[in-house]
């Protein structure tokens, strides 16, 4: 245990060295300020490793994860980050970024029992129900990943309504709300299409974001 402890101190030692070393004075730069331009909100999975897979350095990407990147109206936790990057570091973008393969939305999907977490997915299956007549047409085998559209488009509508979100809108202050899938299997991140930079337009981006994720997984043709 301690030995692989030990490589993690020695990889960080060496990702130190490198970055110094590319980019000198690059620690003592970030020590002034942070100046992130987005706020990502995504999933806790491993696989999903936010500031690498698009290519950000430390201080350029403000990340809130948990599991099944949910956005709940009394969350302070996420609310307070939302704030924060909002109001003081003045991101321009906030990105609520699902995953395909997710497992919090498979268990959500099948009501399957993981513990604690059962909880937290249940805003998932508030989803998983508001769309439940739809989400049975879908070819079973695409069900998760079809909810798990359905779930980013939800949860950024969710950023949108946000009191925080609201009162930086209406005071003129520019900040873009996206909903995007990152693809477990290639490595690649897809826009859903709900884009949404002031209030007014919040409506008629879900409403075309949802049809979009209903074209993309039609129903099976009868047999
Ligand atoms: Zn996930």
């Amino acid at each position: 245990m301690t030995t692989q402890l030990q490589e993690l101190f020695e990889n960080n030692l060496r990702w130190a060295e490198d970055t110094e070393a590319r980019e000198p004075g690059f620690f003592s730069r970030l020590l002034k300020q942070q100046a992130p331009q987005y706020l990502w909100i995504g999933c806790a999975d491993s696989r999903v490793p936010a500031n690498e897979l698009v290519g950000l350095m430390p201080g350029e990407l403000f990340v809130h994860r948990n599991v099944a990147n949910v956005v709940v109206h009394s969350d302070l936790n996420c609310l307070s980050v939302i704030q924060f990057a909002i109001d003081m570091l003045k991101v321009q973008h906030i990105i609520v970024v699902g995953h395909s393969g997710c497992g919090g939305v498979a268990a959500a999907l099948n009501d399957l029992r993981v513990g604690l977490a059962d909880n937290w997915i249940r805003h998932v299956q508030d989803v998983r129900n508001r769309h439940q007549a739809w989400l049975d047409t879908v070819e079973p085998a695409r069900r998760a990943d079809a909810l798990c559209e359905l779930n980013v488009v939800e949860q950024a509508l969710n950023v949108c309504q946000t009191t925080i979100v609201q009162d930086a809108w209406q005071r003129g202050q520019e900040l873009v709300v996206h909903a995007w899938v990152y693809g477990l299997h290639n490595g690649l991140l897809q826009d859903l299409e709900m884009t949404v930079s002031r209030l007014d337009d919040a409506g008629v981006a879900y409403e075309t974001a949802i049809a979009a994720v209903r074209s993309r997984y039609p129903a099976p043709a009868p047999a």
